[in-house]
């Protein structure tokens, strides 16, 4: 063939995409899919949340003219990001070390946090927990980063070896760049703890590391405070650092990608020129961000009403996840299984690494019609009243 195209290779499927492919063709009405990244309420939906509506009917009714956006996005979210992140009175922010740009979601940010580190140092290695957010590698090799894993999770214990991980830390060249989960570690739900977190900090110090932040579930652990605990000691440490953040879960916005990058620099001076250069990355890429996501998150945060009304929303799916975590390990119990499940109650954010095996898995599949990724993590969010007794019952079965 001729055709320009012709020698272009078929590339691999996303696992998790062709999970909810072969999950959509199952005709089983029981099938359950808990492979997703995406809460949904106890009816199985993804929700929108009250004080969004409030927020959207509002600026429908303005009927907005649709101009572009400043490079770096809509001021007054930029300000919000800020203020969730850093803490409302945060020194930073008032001596002018934050700069925050609007992103495409968190993806978004990590990408131009990315393609500025590059041109920042272009001969630093990317180092990712292991595992990590099957995203992460792919992100920061496409922006041309060698990109290897530090030790964290460890199986044995369900918990992170952090002996393993701080040994590493500081065996790393000066100005690598290591990716950290602020909370809600995507896949395995183990965080570190407070004191962890400031060893974490002087290991940055000490070895000169380039910190990366991402922060995708504010809010999904124990609050928005408490779940700021790991940016808020790396803002107390004098530290130069990156948090890309998100509020594709938080606000349940997935599809209007929100989310954020803030950069601490060490005055003002360098702020304002570091921002000139992330806005040429911006620029070059996709010039600016869309408006309505932003608008009303910004409207949202900016309400005390509807910002209150949020974190009620927030809390309520953080207690929801939180429930199917100790319906699901009550409901295995009462199966008879005698097997330990309780750490799954200790695990934070939206997800689970069961210690399911993955043949385990493809047996919840073929026989069940339940689906999970093949390491075994499934997403809790997914459970609900009706469908939780028929995952335990057939997880009991599979063991
Ligand atoms: N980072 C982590 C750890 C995530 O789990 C996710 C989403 O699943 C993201 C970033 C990306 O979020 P967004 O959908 O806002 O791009």
């Amino acid at each position: 063939s001729n055709s320009i195209f012709a020698a272009v290779e078929l590339a691999p499927r996303d696992p998790i995409l062709g999970l909810n492919e072969a999950f959509n063709a199952d005709t089983r009405e029981t099938k359950v899919n808990l492979g997703v990244g995406v809460y949904y309420d106890d009816n199985g939906k993804i929700p929108l949340l009250a004080a969004v509506k409030a927020a959207e009917q509002a600026r429908l009714q303005q009927q907005p003219p649709r101009g572009y956006q400043p490079i770096e996005g809509l001021g007054a979210y930029n300000t919000a990001v800020q203020n969730l992140l850093f803490g409302a009175g945060s020194e930073l922010t008032a001596a002018g070390r934050v700069i925050t740009a609007e992103a495409l979601g968190g993806t978004g940010a990590l990408k131009i946090g990315a393609d500025f580190l590059k041109r920042l140092n272009a001969e630093s290695k990317v180092y990712i927990s292991d595992p990590s957010w099957e995203n992460h590698r792919a992100l920061f090799e496409s922006a041309g980063f060698t990109v290897e894993n530090y030790p964290y999770y460890d199986a044995g214990t369900r918990g992170v070896n952090f002996a393993a991980m701080k040994a590493a830390l500081l065996s790393y060249a000066p100005g690598s760049v290591i990716v950290l989960h602020a909370c809600c570690h995507n896949p395995t739900g183990a965080d570190l703890s407070d004191a962890q977190w400031a060893e974490v900090v002087e290991a940055c110090r000490e070895r000169g590391l380039v910190p990366f932040l991402d922060m995708a579930y504010q809010g999904f652990a124990d609050g928005i405070e408490p779940d700021a605990v790991a940016v808020r000691l790396f803002s107390a440490s004098g530290l130069q650092f990156f948090v890309s953040s998100s509020f594709s879960k938080s606000f349940s916005l997935y599809g209007e990608r929100v989310g954020a990058l803030s950069i601490v620099t060490a005055n003002k001076d360098e702020s304002t020129r570091v921002l000139s250069q992330l806005k040429r990355v911006i620029r070059t890429n996709y010039s600016n961000p869309p408006i309505h996501g932003g608008a009303v998150v910004a409207a949202v945060l900016s309400s005390p009403e509807l910002r209150q009304q949020w974190e009620d929303e927030l809390a309520g799916m953080r207690d929801r996840i939180r429930a199917m975590r100790t319906g699901l390990v009550e409901a295995i119990k009462a199966e008879g299984v005698t097997q330990d499940f309780s750490f799954v109650i200790a695990q934070r954010g939206m997800f689970s690494y069961t210690g399911l095996t993955a043949a385990q898995v493809e047996t919840l599949k073929n026989d069940f019609g339940i689906y999970a990724v093949s390491t075994g993590r499934i997403c809790l969010a997914a459970l609900n009243s009706k469908n939780i007794g028929y995952v335990a019952a057939s997880i009991a079965k599979v063991l």
